[in-house]
């Protein structure tokens, strides 16, 4: 048995015993919380997991100049695509990274729409990339910082799919800070 393996054997086994030995002595909301810790040592693919790849993507983009913004689309809990931001080096100002992970996500499906889709993304998306979001149907997005000046909350929130499941605030002091240690070399 590896050592993580060990460890959720003994807290089931300590949080069983517990139980029956005190009868309720334990409070349930411990056993919640023992269960939840179980549930994210075995399942490593959760939202955390993604969004450490997104943000691999979002270093990638701070090395090459550009504003470091990283996304990943996940479809059956694999990673079908991956971008950051290249304003810069495409001159273009919509190349943003959901933009790209959008085009390339949709090209590997051989389908333009991502209802199956999670895209997770390290910065809230701004209005342009909700409206895409919306238009590719994406299931559910994931992002890391908000943005309080360009993000789509304080400019459009109706922009993003009324189906579409938005999570904020994963990795969101990483993913901030990224954002601010780039900004400043810019200075
Ligand atoms: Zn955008």
């Amino acid at each position: 048995m590896k050592l993580k393996e060990t460890f959720v054997f003994f807290v089931v086994k300590w949080a069983n015993h517990e139980v029956t030995q005190s009868r309720h002595k334990v409070s349930q909301s411990f056993i919640y919380f023992a269960e939840l810790e179980v549930e994210n040592m075995i399942e490593p693919f959760n939202d955390e997991y993604f969004m450490k790849k997104a943000f691999a993507e979002a270093l990638q983009a701070f090395e090459e100049g550009e504003i470091p913004v990283g996304a990943v689309v996940v479809s059956k809990g694999k990673i079908i695509a991956r971008a950051h931001n290249l304003t810069e080096t495409l001159n273009d100002v919509t190349a943003h990274a959901e933009m790209q992970a959008i085009t390339a996500a949709a090209n590997l499906l051989g389908g333009k729409y991502l209802n199956d889709c999670t895209l997770y993304v390290t910065l809230e998306p701004c209005v342009m990339c909700a409206g895409a979001l919306a238009w590719a149907q994406i299931g559910k997005i994931v992002y890391g910082a908000s943005d309080e000046k360009r993000g789509y909350q304080r400019l459009a929130t109706k922009a993003p799919h009324p189906k579409t499941e938005i999570v904020g605030g994963i990795l969101e002091t990483e993913c901030r800070e990224l954002m601010l240690e780039f900004f400043k070399t810019k200075r």
